[in-house]
């Protein structure tokens, strides 16, 4: 017998499997991993294939040295996942297969917890004679006496009645009364959960209507769905019923939330709901923690799998069900090697497994939404929400004008008047101050005015961090100094956008002194749960004013918060990225989605300084049908994803020259093959050499390549020949190539 195997190594010269002869006695079977001799060293691998013949040179094969596992750790269905996304994201085969196994099971840093247990090995009779023989009830009678059941015990638990009983176990094995062995111990997270029973609720008209189409589906293992419900309509209740079903019919069920998410609330309650079938993996599990959860899985104990986008990867026995929860969240697209689209990668598991998918959200992709239009899912709409609450009522205000009468505060006349009286009757409120990164956009104050791209229609970028203080576009490289009068009002209010979360607390002291504030963004939240800390405080009723960045956006279902303030929304608006439209809309939405939970009448505050956008006007009246139409026709017109691709090459190196050096190569390459074949010349629409924004980072010089490309048979090829020129080696210079990335900074 022969095997094939992966060889689980970084090296692109060893993407191939190797041939390996499996010694006489060693039962191996695919998706096992092995133990291989490597050059001079061992390292780990897995088998891909076995075989009768070798089909190379018997002298030169040479043998698995041990399985690692007595079961296959990857079945035939990741297996063929494995190898499917592998050919889509032009990668070798272990690195996809890596994304199939818990990291600590590599390199052997996780092993089962074992205890020694004892046991009878003798029949009750014999055991009992032993007994009645002797006069004396010493530590061995003891002993045996506590063992006459038959089961196995732990040996620390027969500390407990037997003072150090090691030497009298040791006699007793020795006459060989009793059996010392190793047993295997879980560690489960969260085994002492709060129960959380399910509620029985009587399910609303829209939650029936979307059941009555999924749980058919359910049963014939197909299905394909966008549900997109508004907050606050109970899409959480509509999983449930559907994971319910899932386990009745016997089959298994993944649920996939955004990492944040997953809090110790969210945790109990899902145990609570489904028990010890269901396992839960968020990144506080320890390495031990995590590697048995995935043996439960893997063994079909635990048929409920929460987690976040890794768990799609999941070995559950019998896939019945992946759901997908705010399907629209950026932290579904993997951006790293190998690249991969959470979506893509269930909907292509659900078809090979006869599964049903569900993506759920408030405010669906522009990706996805467009797919369920086409027909690829079937839409199914919750417009209200649970128990006749009304959607939040949702103000505009202009900043300009704010400014005109004097206020340079942070908070306009209106935002300041209805924190006042939701403190005054006892609410709480919620203040959204997005700020991501540490670049900011040029804007005036007097009329809204921003400075863009000429090329590219996107905001650009101003580096508060550079000495250049020039203003740079991140999709071509244009550049300019920053205006200093405004070219449209001529006012001298035009500068970057400053204040941060910060500064908003600042405020919120001074014009509310004696008001418990909780701030949550990136510097309050590093701390080990300093993220749960924060929320416990707000949902407590201790901090009656929450702020924070886009992480307070999410599923947060606080029923006491009445108002919702939007600082800056301009600051979402003109990311400079051609996203931000979606972005933004989504993050509105979501934040808004926060306000008049429980039966009091929600109210959202925008604060901007364009009142006039389309998406502050779609955000307003709540409308994403609107705001779809509208993002989907600017996509088409300014040729952005769907309808193209966002690719760039990027090098990067400790000398600033051989950086350089590679990009100038690729870039000769590529322009070669685009002038070698006019088909792929006219699908390829822009390409620039250029210096990233984060030109410098961990040490390394940077350089890219950014392609624009319309989405082709003849650029895909092309995406793959550039995967096999970068896979080349060079010296210390790594390439890789990113397609529509989440950032391109
Ligand atoms: P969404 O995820 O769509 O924003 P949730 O699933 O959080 O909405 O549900 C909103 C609230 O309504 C939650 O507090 C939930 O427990 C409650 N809920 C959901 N379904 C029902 C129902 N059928 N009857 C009563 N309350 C419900
Ligand atoms: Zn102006
Ligand atoms: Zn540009």
């Amino acid at each position: 017998m022969y095997c094939q195997v992966i060889v689980d190594i970084v090296h692109e010269n060893v993407a191939k499997p190797f041939t390996y002869s499996v010694p006489e006695g060693m039962e191996l079977s695919e998706g096992q991993r092995v133990a291989v001799p490597f050059g001079r060293m061992q390292k780990e691998g897995v088998v891909i294939a076995l075989t009768e013949q070798s089909g190379i040179d018997i002298g030169r094969i040479r043998s698995v040295i041990r399985p690692l596992e007595d079961y296959a750790a990857i079945p035939p269905e990741l297996m063929a996942l494995a190898k499917e996304m592998a050919g889509q994201a032009h990668c070798p085969l272990a690195e996809t297969l890596r994304l199939m196994l818990p990291a600590q099971l590599r390199g052997g840093r996780v092993r089962p917890r074992t205890v020694k247990a004892v046991q009878l090995a003798v029949p009750r009779e014999e055991a009992e004679d032993v007994i009645r023989q002797e006069k004396r009830a010493g530590k061995r009678i003891q002993l045996l006496t506590n063992l006459l059941d038959g089961e196995a015990r732990p040996v620390q638990a027969l500390s407990a009645i037997v003072k150090n009983p090691r030497e009298a176990l040791r006699k007793l094995e020795q006459d060989g009364l009793i059996r010392i062995s190793e047993e295997e111990i879980m560690r489960t997270p969260e085994a002492s959960f709060t129960e959380v029973s399910d509620p029985g609720w009587e399910l609303t008209a829209d939650q029936k209507d979307a059941l009555d189409e999924i749980l058919p589906a359910l049963k014939s293992g197909e299905g394909r769905f966008l549900l997109h419900g508004v907050t606050g309509s109970g899409k959480t209740e509509v999983f449930m019923a559907a994971v319910k079903e899932t386990l009745a019919l016997g089959r298994s069920a993944i649920i996939l939330v955004p990492e944040i998410a997953l809090t110790p609330q969210m945790v109990s309650w899902f145990r609570g709901r489904f028990g010890a079938v269901a396992a839960v993996i968020h990144s506080r599990l320890s390495a031990g923690e995590r590697y048995d959860e995935w043996r439960r899985i893997l063994r079909g104990e635990a048929r409920v799998v929460i987690g976040a986008r890794s768990a799609v990867f999941s070995p559950v026995r019998d896939l019945g069900l992946i759901v997908i929860d705010e399907e629209h969240e950026s932290t579904y697209l993997n951006d790293h090697r190998p690249r991969y689209d959470t979506r893509d990668t269930a909907a292509s598991r659900c078809r090979r497994e006869g599964a049903t998918l569900i993506l759920a959200s408030a405010t669906p992709s522009i990706l996805s939404f467009a797919r369920a239009r086409r027909g690829d899912y079937m839409l199914l709409e919750m417009p209200r929400r649970v128990g006749g609450h009304p959607l939040p009522e949702v103000l505009v205000t202009d900043m300009r004008q704010e400014l005109e009468n004097g206020n340079r505060s942070v908070f306009s006349g209106v935002l300041h008047k209805a924190l006042k009286d939701c403190i005054a009757r006892n609410e709480q409120a919620i203040l959204l101050m997005n700020r991501r990164g540490y670049n900011s956009f040029v804007s005036c104050r007097s009329c809204g005015y921003v400075v863009k791209c000429p090329n590219c229609d996107i905001s650009m970028t101003y580096h508060t961090d550079s000495q250049s203080g020039l203003l740079r576009c991140h999709y071509c490289g244009y550049a300019q100094m920053p205006p200093s009068v405004c070219p449209e009002c001529q006012s001298r209010y035009i500068r970057y956008f400053g204040a941060g979360t910060q500064k908003v607390e600042e405020e919120i002291r001074k014009q509310f002194p004696g008001v418990t504030v909780a701030r949550m963004d990136y510097d309050t939240t590093s701390g080990k749960d300093g993220h749960g800390k924060i929320l416990e405080e707000f949902r407590s009723g201790r901090a009656r004013i929450l702020i924070g960045t886009q992480m307070i956006a999410k599923g947060l279902d606080f029923p006491r918060v009445t108002l919702v303030g939007i600082i800056a929304a301009d600051l979402a608006l003109n990311l400079p990225d051609y996203r931000s439209r979606e972005r933004a809309f989504q993050l509105f939405t979501q934040v808004a989605g926060r306000a008049g939970r429980g039966d009091r009448k929600g109210k959202v505050i925008i604060q901007t300084y364009r009142p006039e956008d389309p998406v502050i006007g779609f955000a307003a009246r709540q409308d994403y049908r609107a705001f779809f139409e509208s993002e989907f026709r600017r996509r088409r017109n300014s040729l952005y994803p769907p309808f193209t691709n966002l690719a760039r090459i990027l090098a990067e190196s400790e000398r600033e020259e051989a950086a350089e050096k590679a990009i100038a190569e690729m870039e000769r390459d590529v322009r070669k093959m685009t002038e070698d074949s006019p088909a792929l010349g006219k699908k390829v629409l822009a390409m620039v050499n250029e210096v990233p924004s984060v030109r410098f980072l961990r040490g390394k010089h940077r350089r890219q390549l950014l392609m624009k490309t319309l989405v082709s048979a003849e650029t895909d090829e092309l995406f793959g020949k550039i995967t096999d020129l970068i896979a080349q080696p060079r010296d210390g210079v790594e390439v890789i190539l990113e397609i529509n990335p989440t950032t391109m900074l």
